[in-house]
């Protein structure tokens, strides 16, 4: 059931756990990555690589007992680890006759559309010569007190697989498989294949964070499944530790679970559906109708504007819908259920007639 013959561009994720043994890098592990890596460019197929591991392995070098919790401390952490995590990628693609690059990360790099821009060139360009990319957080500067954070490493690894437009992402830690039940509250749990859906039923039973299952834990996994799934890229959740797991993933074997995605959105609707909102525009039922047959939101169907924005910013569309809007706040108070002819006596000429085109409308439920 599992084909990967035309699964060009390959993500790959792995976790603290995964590359360290009792906090100290597992150099042989990263050596078989690399050598597997090495396969696939040699098969004509792109990889690029997500790793944690800095704030482990510096509060390894500095003698800081794991897990660090205070923010100044892993981004002390990171800054230590990220270059020791490095010089490990950098020794094993060396091995194998391969260059990597480090390429560090915040949220707000991935949500302002032009650094974006900036980052996919970058990226386009090492892959086109050969190099493989090795992305982290730059947790040295971002942190979730001033949200510019990911939080962890899976829903970094599910954006970056999603603008890169890679064709599956591969996400190898100590979580082998998503269960249809709990496995920490039942011993029969079985691990499922294939998901075809995300159910309620899979986000109950999908535990929490820092269960005995989990590093980013298998919830954070789910998101990054959702986020991965709307570019059209499979997710396989995958013990790391399997021999050889990358290689027989690509060959199709039937190792952990494989998420099919439901739909594919342009490059600029997924860009639109992880980009923070500013504010949120509640509309009428008959715009919500209107919106989810694909069609403009008109001013008419405007109940009321919270936030304060300026036109061209995402916003929320109730609960169920992100939009880039072509007014701004004060403005759309202005001609909030009014007809759209009417814009121009309101706000005077030179603007647009409807409030935002199905082009820059995405459904967050669907
Ligand atoms: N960026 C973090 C690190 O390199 C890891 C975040 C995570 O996946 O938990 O240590």
């Amino acid at each position: 059931m599992r084909n990967f013959t035309n699964s060009k561009r390959i993500a790959v994720k792995i976790g603290t756990n995964t590359l360290s043994k009792d906090g100290v890098i597992d150099s042989l592990f990263i050596r078989s990555i690399a050598s597997q890596i090495a396969s696939l460019l040699k098969a004509d197929r792109q990889v690029v690589l997500i790793t944690s591991g800095a704030i482990g392995m510096g509060a390894g070098q500095l003698k800081i007992p794991s897990p660090v919790t205070d923010i100044k401390l892993r981004q002390a952490c990171a800054a230590v680890g990220q270059p020791l995590l490095m010089t490990e990628y950098r020794k094993a693609f060396d091995k194998v006759g391969l260059t990597c690059a480090q390429v560090l990360l915040t949220a707000e790099v991935l949500n302002n559309r032009q650094t974006y821009l900036n980052l996919k060139n970058a990226i386009e360009t090492l892959l086109a010569l050969g190099v493989v990319p090795v992305l982290n957080e730059n947790d040295c500067v971002a942190t979730e007190e001033i949200g510019t954070a990911f939080g962890d490493n899976d829903k970094l690894s599910a954006l970056v697989a999603s603008k890169l437009d890679a064709d599956v992402l591969i996400m190898l830690s100590d979580i082998d498989a998503l269960y249809d039940k709990d496995p920490r509250k039942f011993s029969d749990a079985k691990p499922v294949k294939a998901v075809f859906e995300i159910t309620d039923a899979i986000i109950k039973s999908a535990g929490s964070r820092g269960s005995k299952f989990a590093t980013g834990g298998m919830k954070s996994k789910i998101e990054a499944v959702k986020i991965a799934s709307n570019a059209g890229c499979r997710v396989v959740l995958a013990d790391g530790r399997v021999k050889d797991v990358i290689t027989k993933i690509i060959a199709g074997a039937d190792i952990g679970t494989i998420f099919m995605p439901k739909r594919k959105l342009s490059n600029r609707l997924r860009w639109l559906l992880n980009s923070a909102a500013t504010g949120t525009i509640t509309i009428d039922d008959g715009a919500v109708e209107a919106i989810r047959k694909k069609k403009s939101l008109l001013p008419k169907g405007i109940k009321s504007v919270s936030g304060s924005f300026d036109a061209g910013v995402v916003v929320m569309l109730n609960t169920f819908a992100k939009a880039v809007t072509n007014f701004s706040s004060d403005e759309l108070k202005k001609i909030a259920g009014k007809h759209s002819s009417e814009i121009k006596n309101i706000l005077g000429t030179g603007k647009k007639d409807v409030v935002a085109t199905p082009e820059n409308i995405v459904l967050i439920d669907y």
